[in-house]
């Protein structure tokens, strides 16, 4: 199995439209950072999570055109914006409806979003091929994507939740700054973590900071756990000189192997 990472950037990406880099070294390539979304696949099987506003980008960048279903941790826009493409993309790509895997609570906040896209009787010409294929699921509850087994679990994001997942041993956590306690199974004896570290310090409670992401990685102590989620706060060469080892920041097209 191989994650790739196609944005590791916070919510505006690095650096903020406009061209402002805050604290990161603009002339450090790994300081650009697109928003945030991983692709995770094998042999037979692509699963995206989430739709960046990226998305386009990413999609060339990583020469993605063909994808077995899209997985959607929760519904703020710079988790699910790219989904504006999805017609053109499969209709081009694939002609076929997209399977996408998400709770209700969020397919209702992307609808709410997309309300004249995927409407037949608002926009007759969205009603071929390209549209989503909702397959509802539940935290705790383990589902298949072609032959990944995906084991989604739940976490608190501010005043909403977020769902993390775990594929084999691999575990993705955007977005969150705390975990219920029915969640830490699926964060022990994991070979790989992904996990939020918006900023260095805490300025947004719905997510988490770095001491915060290290005192997780030192409770649930993963094999080798890299930081995402990272605003103009996070440089790559300061901060990587303050983590532990076996802690890395994650970086724009890092590909990890499982
Ligand atoms: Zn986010
Ligand atoms: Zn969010």
């Amino acid at each position: 199995m191989k994650v790739t990472i196609l944005g590791s950037g916070s919510a505006y990406g690095v650096p903020y439209a406009g061209g402002s880099w805050g604290k990161c070294d603009p002339n450090n390539p790994k300081n650009r950072r697109l928003s945030p979304s991983i692709l995770i696949e094998n042999e037979d099987t692509r699963l995206l999570v989430d739709m960046s506003p990226d998305f386009k980008q990413q999609a060339e960048r990583h020469k993605i055109t063909l994808l077995d279903g899209v997985f959607f941790t929760h519904a703020h826009a710079d988790h699910i914006t790219g989904m504006f493409h999805l017609p053109i993309f499969m209709a081009h790509y694939q002609n076929c409806n997209l399977p996408m895997y998400t709770d209700r609570f969020t397919r209702l906040g992307i609808e709410k979003l997309w309300w004249y896209m995927f409407h037949e009787t608002i926009s007759p010409e969205y009603s071929g091929p390209g549209r989503p294929l909702w397959n509802e699921i539940m935290e705790y509850h383990d589902f298949k994507v072609g032959s990944l087994d995906v084991k989604p679990f739940m976490q608190e994001h501010g005043r909403i939740h977020s769902l993390g997942l775990r594929v084999g041993n691999f575990a993705y956590s955007t977005d969150v700054n705390d975990f219920p306690e029915e969640s830490y199974p699926y964060l022990e004896n994991l070979d790989v973590w992904v996990v939020d570290c918006n900023c260095v310090e805490n300025t947004d409670k719905s997510h988490s900071n770095l001491e915060k992401s290290l005192g997780w990685i030192e409770k649930f102590k993963p094999k080798k756990a890299y930081l995402c989620h990272l605003d103009y706060t996070v440089d790559y060469d300061t901060v990587s000189a303050m983590l532990p080892d076996g802690v890395e920041l994650a970086y724009d097209n890092l590909e990890i192997k499982l």
